[in-house]
């Protein structure tokens, strides 16, 4: 059986790796000439390493990640309200990794092409069209600068990794529009600083009205710096529409400094951080799509953000499009008849995310920094601190998104 992906992002490259890995010949297409290590930081968390490392990628990605050792919340002052173990130091079996986005993807990427040969990645191909015939799909690319056709491809499934300005989903439909912003924008940077806390702590500050995520994606250097990634939440005024999701917009930090000019702390330097900034700092509308009900038409699918694109909240995005290339290879090991697996990875896939990218609108777990905030408007003592209700909303989030501990450990 011959699957044809369009789109070479991390959900693309996973699903051939792993496609490939059950017995299927795959051929991906992806839209850019050359794929350079774009965009910042991002987390994988267990149950997705559990996937890349049953295809045998483990060594490779722990080569480049930092292995994240607790999730910490502090609000606007600084002060600390909840810290948890993550991966291994919480007991799950494989480790949540902090890693940067392009250099995973870059890395991916070299082991497709060693895996699948370079005539089966294609760069400069633009999913433009496909048409279905018989028991054949045919997939038409396009070169995106000139039009021109550069491709004709046939076989059997189509799957569109074509993230979230996915042609293959527009095709799905047509009237869905564009997508939804949530009024808050991020702003996204890297940093080279004194390692804070354990030196691979994600921590998030604030609420949801002006938030600050950090963590480290590098190991401290002969200096004893680290690179920390961070990522600004900050509210945009009422009444912006912003239709467009391009990750790579670029803003100065004069804005950024004024806002945060106060949060300064014995652990972190914010402002400091801000100002050591340095390959820019990208401006993100944080948007996504309202989920569906369907990602599979006969022998076309969706996969990752091009089928469920959600806030960067709680760690998930690349997360969930690794989940997906797993549910996809065993819904078509398990069932011959194409078009009916392709039901069942739907079946499988569609309310799970569909639970996740709701609950991320609803703040996922970062919920318990706007109850800090509300009931804690001027900072708390120790006793104050809400421990079981924080851990209620903290648990309930990781059996939504599918890692809670138990049941993950419970798989190979
Ligand atoms: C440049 C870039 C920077 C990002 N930076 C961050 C970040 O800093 N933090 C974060 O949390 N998330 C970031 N993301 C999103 C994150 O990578 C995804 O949410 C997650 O990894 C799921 O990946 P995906 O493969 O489904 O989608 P994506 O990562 O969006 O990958 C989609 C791929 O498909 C290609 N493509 C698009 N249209 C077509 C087409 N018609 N035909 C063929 N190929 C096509 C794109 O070039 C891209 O390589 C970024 C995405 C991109 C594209």
């Amino acid at each position: 059986m011959k699957i044809i992906i369009a789109g070479g992002g991390i959900g693309g490259l996973v699903t051939a790796l792993r496609l490939h890995q059950a017995g299927f010949e795959v051929k991906v297409f992806e839209s850019v000439e050359e794929v350079k290590p774009l965009g910042v930081g991002i987390n994988i968390l267990p149950h997705a390493v559990r996937v890349l490392t049953n295809i045998g990628l483990l060594p490779k990605v722990s080569a480049i990640a930092v292995e994240t050792k607790e999730l910490i919340y502090a609000n606007r002052f600084g002060q600390f309200f909840w810290s948890e173990p993550r991966g291994k130091f919480a007991g799950y079996r494989w480790p949540q990794f902090s890693i940067h986005r392009g250099k995973f993807q870059v890395m991916l990427w070299e082991e497709t092409l060693k895996t699948i040969g370079a005539e089966n990645l294609k760069t400069n191909c633009h999913l433009h069209s496909f048409e279905e015939k018989g028991d054949k799909i045919t997939a038409t690319f396009i070169n995106k600068e000139t039009g021109q056709i550069v491709a004709e491809e046939e076989g059997d499934i189509l799957i569109g990794a074509d993230g979230i300005n996915s042609v293959l989903r527009q095709k799905l439909y047509p009237n869905e529009g564009g997508v939804v912003f949530s009024g808050n924008i991020l702003y996204r940077g890297t940093a080279k600083i004194k390692p804070y806390q354990t030196g691979s702590s994600m921590a998030m500050i604030g609420s949801n009205k002006q938030k600050m995520v950090i963590y480290p994606i590098g190991e401290p250097d002969a200096d004893g710096n680290q690179v920390i990634n961070w990522v600004a939440n900050v509210r945009e005024p009422e009444g912006a529409k912003i239709t467009v999701r391009d990750w790579n917009r670029k803003v100065e930090k004069g804005l950024l400094l004024e806002l945060y000019k106060d949060w300064k702390f014995d652990w972190i330097d914010v402002p400091e951080m801000i100002e050591k900034t340095d390959g820019g700092i990208f401006e993100f509308p944080m948007s996504d799509r309202n989920p569906l009900d369907k990602w599979s038409f006969s022998r076309v699918t969706l996969i990752g953000d091009a089928a469920h694109p959600m806030y960067p909240i709680g760690s998930n995005g690349a997360s969930q499009a690794i989940l997906d290339a797993d549910a996809l290879a065993l819904a078509l090991l398990a069932e011959k008849d194409v078009i009916q697996a392709l039901v069942h990875y739907d079946q499988e896939r569609v309310p799970a995310t569909a639970k996740v990218v709701l609950q991320n609108r609803q703040k996922g777990p970062d919920f318990i920094m706007d109850l800090m905030e509300e009931r804690f408007p001027d900072g708390f003592s120790e006793d104050e601190i809400p421990h079981e209700e924080l851990a209620q909303i903290m648990n309930q989030y990781k059996q939504v998104a599918g890692f809670d501990i138990q049941s993950l450990n419970a798989k190979t």
